[in-house]
């Protein structure tokens, strides 16, 4: 029988492409000098797609009449039109859980580095200050006594407030359910959790339902001692309404490891002080990175072996 035939639409790691080659015929689109012709040449055939960051849209899919399956490397799938992949039959996976605690670790290293001014003291050092004026300056900021809000207690936002609570933070959360079981304060509005606390995390999925949930309003009510952390997706903040806030002191500080237009960040950001801007490294180690990889590869060739897949997103459930 032959190998099925898999898009690879952009660049992934060798230790994916490597899991993949002996089951699969690959098809990189991104290396065709022509790409439009090899999609022409190829769409019919195609049955599986592998891709990262990268847009799985209405059109493309379209285009491929036989596909069956889209595994997408990342938890968060908001590149791929899921919803309509369901409506095809065809099934979407991603990678959750291998990445979940690389991701909550370095969301409380960035609220840590942001709220103490951690990335400007190195500058600090490193530029001969400390010897030429003396110690750095204390910052106005400190994780005592603060309270943490979090947007999205999911899985990340689970590791996230255990590890908060160690911290010694109290721990709120909004999202739209209630969950059972889980002792966090729980706020039926993004405003009324603003409102309680002044550090607010924020790990919702992208998307149009979370698009620019960030905004004034919310900014105004988390107040001027107020510090946003976004390790979820750029595009819940209106960033121009947060660099706003960041200018005009109605918030203290922002540290970002997203943003909306990747990986363009915009000047307004760029040349704030109160900014810690991290280039979506959340999940980035090469331990993690190959967990979600070989996640991937196993989405794929469990699908087209066994007819089963190990992580199916909400949208095209597998029964
Ligand atoms: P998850 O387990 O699905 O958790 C998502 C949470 O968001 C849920 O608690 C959900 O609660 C809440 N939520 C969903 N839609 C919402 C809405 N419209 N309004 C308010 N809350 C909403 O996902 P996860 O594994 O924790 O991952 C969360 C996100 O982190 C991913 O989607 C991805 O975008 C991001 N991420 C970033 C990095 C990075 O490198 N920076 C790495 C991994 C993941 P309800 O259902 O109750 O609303």
């Amino acid at each position: 029988m032959s190998r099925p035939d898999i898009l690879v639409p952009a660049p992934m790691r060798d230790m994916i492409l490597g899991g993949l080659e002996p089951h699969f015929t690959l098809h990189k689109l991104y290396e065709a000098a022509d790409r439009e012709a090899m999609l022409r040449d190829v769409a019919e055939r195609i049955r599986g797609i592998a891709i990262s960051f990268r847009p799985i849209d209405k059109a493309l899919v379209d285009r491929l009449p036989k596909l069956e399956i889209v595994a997408n490397f990342g938890v968060g799938y908001d590149n791929v039109d899921a919803a309509y992949c369901g409506t095809k039959g065809i099934i979407v996976t991603n990678t959750p859980d291998v990445l979940t605690d690389e991701v909550a670790d370095t969301a409380i290293a960035l609220m840590i580095m942001t709220i103490r001014e951690l990335p400007a003291a190195e500058r600090w050092l490193r530029q001969g200050k400390w010897v030429s004026q003396g110690a750095f300056p204390l910052t106005r900021g400190t994780l005592r006594g603060r309270t943490l809000g979090i947007l999205g207690l999911g899985r990340i936002g689970k590791a996230i407030a255990e590890r908060a609570e160690a911290f010694g933070m109290a721990v709120h959360y909004h999202g739209r359910n209630r969950q059972d079981g889980v002792g966090y304060t729980y706020h039926p509005s993004l405003v009324s959790l603003a409102e309680a606390v002044d550090t607010l995390m924020l790990v919702a999925p992208g998307g149009e339902e979370t698009r620019h949930m960030v905004g004034e309003r919310v900014l105004e009510a988390l107040g001027p001692q107020g510090v946003v952390i976004n390790i979820g997706r750029g595009s819940v903040v209106n960033e121009t309404a947060l660099a706003e806030a960041l200018r005009k002191g109605t918030i203290l500080a922002a540290g970002l490891d997203v943003f909306e237009n990747e990986p363009h960040v915009p000047q307004a950001l760029l040349d704030l002080p109160n900014a810690v801007l991290l280039p979506h490294v959340g999940s980035a180690s090469e331990a993690t990175r190959n967990a979600m990889g070989q996640l991937v590869v196993d989405n794929l060739t469990g699908w087209f072996h066994h007819r089963t897949v190990l992580t199916p997103v909400a949208e095209t459930p597998v029964s």
